[in-house]
């Protein structure tokens, strides 16, 4: 886990006696905090390099608690998998970002994030389905990301859902892509839409040949395969050159914004002329 920023107050060392009861705390609050609605979506841009236009927003994201601050994901993600509130969590977070999105130019998706333990729910893309229904949101204006990490032990499972989820034209990416342990051989069996290329590799490029030949490798790679490619943790221009200079992209990063709470991406979409 990274160290620092906004969760820096979570990594100071603390007894053991104190880590037990900071960790109940933080359970309990958590639990409370859902059904009193601290958890909120905050929306990240994603740009087609090719015409410098938003295409979508990643939802991720924050709990703003009142004792804890403004939590990151990286926090509470495991806590609600380890207690089993990640879907009722989810399903909270992705009925509030529909209804934001719902107000956005209808050309702008909405990707959000699944946990791999809601992709062992058989119900999971009903669910989903509901949810959409619900929200009178068009399928095809969301996007499901699968993060690498979660293929190893559930290609089927996984390969099952894609194919629901797809029947019902939702499109689903796969998340992380080179951090984990996927093959290429999933990665044909796998009828994902679109890949994400790990941030690491992203942010290194400027500095590291070996990163920026990693990155060029994909976006041939996904040229090949028919996959439109997104990188993420774009954080200069020169990052945004390398890519142009190698490849057809989707970016993301703080070169172009932090995620933001549904009222400033609406008041930015706004200034642009796209509501
Ligand atoms: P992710 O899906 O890889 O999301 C991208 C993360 O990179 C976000 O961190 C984002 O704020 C950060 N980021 C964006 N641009 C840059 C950049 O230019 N430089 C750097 N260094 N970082 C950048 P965040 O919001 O802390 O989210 C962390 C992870 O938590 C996400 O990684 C995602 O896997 C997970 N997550 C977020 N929201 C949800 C959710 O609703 N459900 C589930 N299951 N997971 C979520
Ligand atoms: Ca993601
Ligand atoms: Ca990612
Ligand atoms: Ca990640």
């Amino acid at each position: 886990a990274k160290r620092g920023g906004k969760n820096r107050y979570f990594w100071f060392e603390r007894p053991m006696e104190h880590e037990l009861r900071f960790r109940s705390e933080l359970e309990q609050a958590m639990r409370a905090g859902i059904p009193a609605g601290e958890f909120v979506p905050f929306y990240e841009q994603q740009i087609d390099l090719l015409t410098g236009r938003i295409v979508g927003f990643e939802m991720l994201a924050r709990w703003q608690s009142p004792t804890f601050g403004l939590v990151g994901p990286e926090v509470f993600i495991p806590i609600a998998e380890e207690i089993g509130v990640i879907a009722e969590l989810s399903e909270r977070l992705i009925r509030e970002a529909l209804s934001d999105a719902r107000e956005w130019n209808p050309e702008i998706r909405l990707a959000v994030n699944i946990s791999p333990i809601q992709l062992r729910d058989p119900w999971f893309a009903q669910k989903l389905l509901k949810l959409l229904v619900e929200a009178n949101f068009p399928p095809s204006r969301l996007e499901i990301e699968i993060t690498e990490s979660a293929l190893h032990d559930n290609v089927g499972l996984v390969r099952t859902l894609i194919t629901s989820l797809k029947n019902q034209g939702v499109s689903v990416s796969l998340d992380d892509f080179g951090s984990g342990y996927s093959s290429l051989a999933q990665l044909r069996s796998l009828p994902f839409d679109r890949l994400k290329i790990d941030r690491s590799f992203v942010t290194a490029m400027p500095d590291s040949r070996d990163s920026a030949t990693i990155v060029q490798a994909i976006s041939s790679l996904g040229e090949g395969l028919g996959l439109p490619i997104t990188a993420e943790g774009v954080e200069n221009a020169a990052v945004v050159a390398e890519l142009q200079r190698l490849g057809q992209f989707n970016a993301q990063g703080y070169l172009y914004g932090r995620p933001e709470p549904a009222d400033k991406t609406r008041e930015r979409l706004a200034g642009l002329g796209m509501l």
